[in-house]
């Protein structure tokens, strides 16, 4: 397999670029830059092309929508921009680094700090009040006491929790869980928002609501967002849709995938 190619963005803002430059050189990097991503999972004999040659970037603060059938790779897509899962071939630029061949040690930090995820199943930890759920991915990071308690106040109050902070999951409503998870997401400041389908166990209302929340976030903090939904309605609402289907980003319009004319 050939190396996956080597661009500048990579190297040469990193090693030696002072705070200032870092901060400036931020402004203008793209999050996410991946080109011809593959990916393909194994099951004994049987091989499945999960990503078959994405191409994409995504600017800084953008919110962008990803739709496609079931089976078109959706979530492969978000768990490989989510340092959740490996890819083949292709390169993979995330906030200016090259993330093909970092040890699992410096890729689950980047997850830790760089990004955040919301899933269609909450997946909040039913013994734990909203409080600590919020505080699980701090622990994570060591972070001193005083705070750990100062962000997760801030995101409370954010999302309109802190009345219900010593609730454990099972008391609340689908639609306030998912606000929980999201407060868990944001609590770390991460510069990457993934969401799997966020509204799908949702009724329309609350779904409404959870995209207001998502809107917010990212216009007041400029944070970038990419969510994967099957609500032609909420897609709408993002800066850009992205269509996948058989693994790959289509134009809806065109005839033909876009890879076809680099
Ligand atoms: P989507 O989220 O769009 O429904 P996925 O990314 O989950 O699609 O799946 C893309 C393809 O990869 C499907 O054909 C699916 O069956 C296959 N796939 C996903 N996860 C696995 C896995 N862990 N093992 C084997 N095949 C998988
Ligand atoms: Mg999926």
């Amino acid at each position: 397999m050939k190396p996956p190619p080597r661009s500048a963005a990579g190297y040469d803002v990193a090693p030696m670029s002072t705070a200032a430059a870092e901060t400036e050189s931020r402004g203008s990097r793209p999050m996410v830059v991946m080109h011809e991503v593959r990916k393909v999972y194994r099951a004994g004999l049987i091989e499945t092309e999960a990503l078959a040659g994405i191409s994409v970037t995504i600017e800084r603060g953008e919110f962008v929508a990803i739709m496609g059938p079931s089976g078109s790779g959706k979530t492969s897509f978000l768990s490989v921009a989510g340092l959740l899962d490996d890819f083949q071939s292709g390169s993979y630029l995330l906030d200016g680094e090259d993330v093909r061949d970092l040890p699992d040690r410096q890729l689950s930090r980047m997850r830790n700090e760089k990004l955040g995820f919301i899933f269609q199943s909450f997946n909040l930890i039913a013994d734990l009040d909203v409080y600590d759920n919020i505080d699980v991915p701090l622990r994570y990071r060591r972070m001193p006491a005083p705070e750990r308690e100062r962000r997760i106040e801030r995101v409370l109050a954010g999302l309109g929790l802190t009345a219900r902070m010593r609730h454990v999951p099972g008391q609340l409503s689908g639609g306030q869980q998912q606000r929980v998870a999201i407060a868990r997401a944001l609590v770390g400041s991460p510069q990457l928002l993934l969401a799997d389908e966020p509204t799908g166990n949702l009724d329309s209302a609350s779904a409404r609501l959870i995209m207001d929340e998502l809107e917010r976030i990212n216009s007041e903090e400029n944070m970038t967002i990419v969510m994967v939904t099957h609500d032609a309605e909420l897609a709408a609402r993002a800066h850009r849709i992205l269509h996948i289907l058989d693994g790959r980003i289509i134009d809806p319009k065109a005839a033909h995938p876009l890879q076809a004319f680099p």
